[in-house]
Order: structure tokens, then C-alpha cells, then sequence
């Protein structure tokens, strides 16, 4: 039996992934998403969402991330529920490993988006659920009435730390400098949701038995030392690419971030990177979005070229 050749393979189905296939597959191409847990990526972390238009009084992320996945489908698209274990970017076809299989595909779109930074500290990992957290919306509730800090100062930091003040007996952002980097829209709520500031500090240390009871604060100017505290850290201090696919066959930036245009090309031809993965200004849902609809029009170039 010949076997199946999509005419594109999108790995994550997230934003950027969703789009992509919506655009593909209702242009009348054979497009399969590999999704290793639900629909939606880091958007379906997400409680609220306000800032994608269409949706005057926001929306869930999860539930957004299941209605990208259903409009995909209703023109075609698969979703196959599989890892992706490796991958052949270079190959015509091109071959995609995963834990149910292996797919080819004349054209793949890099969507595998970004992980949270993890902050580095000896026994970290494994506190992870014990104390150490990277999303407040998925694992606030487990600190409901207790004293919690959060680590970082852009987006991500204050809106864990907005949300996990309406549920926590006390939350502190810990900050390595005296600004915040998040947007204006955060600062008025944050004035008034008794969330307190540890400016200039970093943590230095996670202080914990079976489960984290504190954290080691560092001042980044005098480098004194002091212990808080606390029986949650959320830590929120950017973002890490997940390019482990895909390195060593598309170029990455310094930061590891696939060096892609607005046109969402790779420097390796039929392979396309979409959303947080690819270099860009601005890292939003409806970024990413706009990337998997630009890439469908150049797959369809490439695939025309093919011809
Ligand atoms: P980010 O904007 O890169 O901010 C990371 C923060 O963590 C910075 O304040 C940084 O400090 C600090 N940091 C980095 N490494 C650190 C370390 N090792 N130790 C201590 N602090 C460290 O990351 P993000 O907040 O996760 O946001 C990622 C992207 O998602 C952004 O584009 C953001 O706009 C977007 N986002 C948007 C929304 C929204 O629009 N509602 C919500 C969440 C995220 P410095 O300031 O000193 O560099």
C-alpha cells in the first residue's frame, strides 16, 4: 500500500498551529496537527483571555483553543493525539517520528511554541507540585489562603500575581530590578490587589522539606541574604523556545528562537515556523494566529513550485 503523504504536517496545536490548518485544509490540503496533550498550547493555560478580538467579554483559552481545533477540522484537518520523537526536515518527503508512527509530509510547520524558564535552583524540579509552580491558572487553586511569591516582572508575573491575589492569603513579586517590564493594562489593578513588591531581588534558594516552606531572597545590589516564607513559588521568568526538533536542520537565533520572517519561511525550504517559536516582536495569541494564516499562503507557493 503507497503511503499517505500529507501535504502538510503541523507539529502543535496551538494558536499558530490552528490557524495553519484551518488555512491549509480549507484551501483544500491534506493537513494532519500533532498535539501531544490537548488543543489550545500555552493559550489553553490561560483563564481569561482578553485581548483576541471577537470576544467582547474574553474568553477561556481553553475553550479558544478547542474552537480553533474544531474550526480546522470541519474542513479536514487531522489531529493525531501523538509525540513527535524525531523528524527528517530535510528529506523529500519529509519524515516525522512519533510515538504513533511515522508520518511524511511535502511541507511541516514548526508550531511546538515556548515552555516556561525554569529559574536554575538546585531541587527545583523536584518540588515542582510540591511548592514550585510555572502557571498560576492551572495551579493557583492548589494555594488557595496561602502565602505565596512570584518570581519575574513582565506579563506573565503580574497577571499570575493579579490572579493569585483574589485566591491567596499573601502573594509577593519578586522582582531582579526596580520596574516592572509588563504592560500599563496591569499596573492600576495591581495598585489596588495587596500584592506586595520585593524589588531589586532575586530567588537565590528554594528552602523546603518534603514540600517548598520558603525561599531564599537575594539582593542583587548588597547580595544580603534573607528566607520568606511562603508554600508556593510561581515562577515566571519568560519563555524557552521548544526547538529541540528542530535544531541542527533550521537556523535558530541566539536566544533559540527559529529565525523565520513575516513570512513565517525557514532556512530550510518547506519547513515553516509559526508563533512563539519564530523570532517576533510581540508574542500574542493573535500573533501567532496571523502567522499560521501568512503560512499557508507560501506553503501553497512551495507546494505549486513542487508541481
Ligand atoms: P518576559 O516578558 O520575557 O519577562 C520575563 C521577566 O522575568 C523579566 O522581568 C525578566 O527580568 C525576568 N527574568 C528573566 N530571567 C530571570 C531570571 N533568571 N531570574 C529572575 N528574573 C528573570 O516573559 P513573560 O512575562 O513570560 O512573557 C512572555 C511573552 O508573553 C511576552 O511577549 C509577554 O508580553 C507575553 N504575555 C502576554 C500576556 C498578555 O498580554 N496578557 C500575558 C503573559 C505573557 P528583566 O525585566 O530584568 O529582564
Amino acid at each position: 500500500m503507497e503511503e499517505k503523504i500529507y501535504d502538510t504536517v503541523i507539529i502543535g496545536g496551538g494558536p499558530g498551529g490552528y490557524t495553519a490548518a484551518l488555512y491549509c485544509a480549507r484551501s483544500g490540503l491534506s493537513v494532519a496537527v500533532l498535539e501531544k496533550l490537548a488543543p489550545g498550547g500555552q493559550m489553553a493555560t490561560t483563564g481569561q483571555v482578553d485581548n483576541y478580538p471577537g470576544f467582547e467579554d474574553g474568553v477561556d483559552g481553553f475553550e479558544l483553543g478547542e474552537k480553533m481545533q474544531r474550526g480546522a477540522e470541519r474542513f479536514g484537518a487531522a489531529t493525531l493525539y501523538d509525540e513527535v520523537t524525531g523528524a527528517d526536515l530535510a528529506a523529500q518527503p519529509k519524515r516525522i517520528e512519533t510515538t504513533g508512527g511515522t508520518l511524511l509530509a511535502r511541507t511541516v510547520v514548526a508550531a511546538t511554541g515556548a515552555s516556561p524558564r525554569e529559574l536554575g535552583l538546585p531541587d527545583e524540579a523536584a518540588l515542582r507540585g510540591r511548592g514550585v509552580a510555572y502557571c498560576a491558572a492551572c495551579d493557583g487553586m492548589m494555594y488557595k489562603d496561602k502565602t505565596v511569591v512570584v518570581a519575574g516582572g513582565g506579563n506573565s508575573a503580574v497577571a499570575d500575581a493579579l490572579l493569585l491575589a483574589k485566591l491567596c492569603k499573601k502573594v509577593y513579586l519578586v522582582h531582579r530590578r526596580d520596574t516592572l517590564r509588563a504592560s500599563r493594562v496591569y499596573l492600576e489593578p495591581l495598585k489596588s490587589s495587596g500584592v506586595e513588591f520585593i524589588w531589586n531581588s532575586r530567588v537565590a534558594g528554594l528552602v523546603h522539606e518534603k514540600k517548598l516552606t520558603g525561599v531564599e531572597l537575594e539582593d542583587v545590589r548588597t547580595g544580603e541574604r534573607r528566607t520568606l516564607a511562603c508554600e508556593g513559588l510561581f515562577v515566571a521568568i519568560g519563555r524557552v523556545p521548544d526547538t529541540g526538533l528542530l535544531r541542527g536542520q533550521v537556523e535558530l537565533d541566539a536566544q533559540g528562537y527559529v529565525k523565520a520572517d513575516e513570512t513565517t519561511r525557514t532556512s530550510l525550504p518547506g519547513v515553516f515556523a509559526v508563533g512563539d517559536v519564530r523570532t517576533k516582536p510581540l508574542r500574542q495569541i493573535v500573533t501567532a494566529a496571523a502567522d499560521g494564516a501568512v503560512a499557508s499562503k507560501y506553503i501553497e507557493d512551495f507546494l505549486a513550485q513542487m508541481e
